[in-house]
């Protein structure tokens, strides 16, 4: 079967065919690196890595997921800080590789950073002056929309609308209040780039489509990234690079997943209704935090709460649980297939929770096997698909002893209880609830009864 994709630029599932046969490119927007990253930031990295999973099952394929190194919140965070620019932008990289890393995301391809890119973002910036695309007014250079007869087709947008409904104060230097900023001047203190209009820095837009040419060429097949970057961002995006490029089509699918909310609310760093990733593997394992991600179909909302992490703790409980006990050698595990009912609904438009219907399927037939051989190849077919899937990663013992990374050991919830007891017997109640919270995010019940305190994994 082929690969559907969702489409968002032609509003619908499409069969996917990539440019060049045999190969797929693919590019999706990595973080902003002023913060940690929240687990709604996680989702579009959890997402499509499982979609470069599968891809990497037929194609040859180059995934390219930027670094925006350069923004003005990291500007911000660094007065705010009193600390060097590339101090909290090394930082922040190094925490979101990480934290992507324990939810079992793999590395891309290619990880370009924008200040690593500025020569090909003047390039580009003078080509679409040259093409009469942009212009240059009082250091800045704007992106000219109504040179773009197509502007507003990717998030269904009527410019004349637009136009119409805007209330903004419109910028002296603009001469239409849609049109955007490709490249902006920089005052001493920050940073900046000589360029033939000043010292400045670039606007977000430009960066991205810059770095997927430098990378994936002039028209890419996939570019993902979450449901609210499709505008201004994507379609920024697209307007400048097929403007550039004469028109070529700058991806053949749009892929957005939907937004994660926590009570009903978007989680959002502006909101500040946020769990950090950094955070939450503190006390969940790395596995049951990616399989909630992948609880819901990416295109749909996600609500995150402590019952959709104990929901995934469950389901990989029933997961490890089936092949406790089978032992698979390593030539069995390597001829092992992926069961076709998983692959065809990853196929489909990348149906997450139908795959997992299928992971479940495998699981109740090895528990029904009784036969040796039988048992071993079911629990190597698992095996391969928690591969696809990213999960299944650990050791089912230690899985069940409680001593699976960022999971709490049994000699951990042990020694939290001592010093909640110690804090309840010091009337330190404040501490004493503090500790049961962690115990319960980390998935442990605690019952208190005259002959001491006992607890339970739920
Ligand atoms: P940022 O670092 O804010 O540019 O966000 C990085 C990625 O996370 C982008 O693809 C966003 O669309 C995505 N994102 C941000 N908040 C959420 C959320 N609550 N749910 C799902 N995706 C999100
Ligand atoms: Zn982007």
């Amino acid at each position: 079967m082929t690969i559907q994709l969702h489409d968002t630029l032609q509003g619908k599932k499409v069969p996917f065919v990539p440019q060049k046969e045999g190969e797929v490119t693919m590019y999706l927007c990595g973080p902003t690196v002023y913060n940690f990253a929240h687990i709604g930031n996680a989702r579009p990295a959890v997402v499509f890595d499982l979609l470069a999973r599968l891809l990497r099952r037929s194609y040859k394929l180059t995934f390219a997921r930027n670094i925006t190194d350069v923004d003005d919140r990291i500007n911000a965070a660094s007065v705010e800080t009193g600390k060097p620019i590339e101090e909290i932008t090394a930082r922040y990289i190094k925490a979101y590789n990480d934290d992507v890393a324990a939810l079992g995301v793999r590395p891309p391809d290619v990880e370009p950073r924008a200040t690593r890119h500025i020569e090909e973002m003047i390039a580009m910036i003078e080509t679409l002056i040259e093409k009469g695309f942009a212009y240059e007014a009082e250091g800045h250079v704007l992106f000219d929309v109504s040179s773009n007869a197509s502007y507003g087709s990717l998030s269904k947008r009527d410019l004349r609308e637009m136009i119409a409904g805007a209330r903004v104060e419109v910028a002296p230097y603009k001469k239409a209040a849609h049109d955007f900023v490709l490249w902006k001047p920089s005052t001493p203190e920050l940073p900046g780039w000589d360029s033939p209009w000043g010292r400045g820095r670039p606007g977000w837009h430009i960066e991205c489509s810059a770095m997927a040419e430098k990378h994936l060429g002039t028209t890419i097949d996939i570019h993902a990234g979450g449901r609210d970057l499709v505008f201004p961002h994507h379609e920024n995006e697209m307007a400048q690079s097929c403007c550039a490029h004469d028109g070529a089509p700058f991806a053949r699918y749009w892929l957005h997943n939907g937004f994660l909310s926590m009570d009903e609310t978007k989680m959002s760093k502006s909101l500040g209704n946020v769990l950090l990733v950094h955070e939450l593997i503190k006390t969940i394992p790395g596995e049951v935090i990616r399989l909630a991600l992948l609880g819901a179909h990416y295109k749909q909302p996600l609500e995150w709460s402590a019952e959709t992490i104990e929901s995934a703790r469950r389901m990989l409980d029933r997961l490890y649980g089936a092949v406790q006990g089978v032992e698979v050698p390593e030539a069995a595990r390597a001829a092992a297939e992926v069961p076709e009912a998983l692959i065809a609904a990853l196929e489909d438009d990348l149906n997450s929770p139908k795959a997992m219907a299928a992971f479940f399927s495998l699981a109740k037939d090895l528990n029904k096997a009784t036969d040796d051989e039988v048992r071993v190849s079911l629990a190597a077919q698992m095996y391969a698909s928690g591969e696809l899937m990213g999960l299944l990663g650990n050791d089912p013992d230690e899985w069940f002893s409680g001593h699976v990374e960022g999971d709490l050991s049994s000699d951990d919830i042990e020694a939290l209880i001592e010093k909640r007891n110690a804090a309840k017997a010091a009337r330190d109640f404040e501490m004493a609830d503090a500790i049961r919270d962690q115990l319960g995010d980390a998935g442990v019940t605690i019952q208190d009864s005259r002959d001491g305190t006992s607890w339970r994994r739920s």
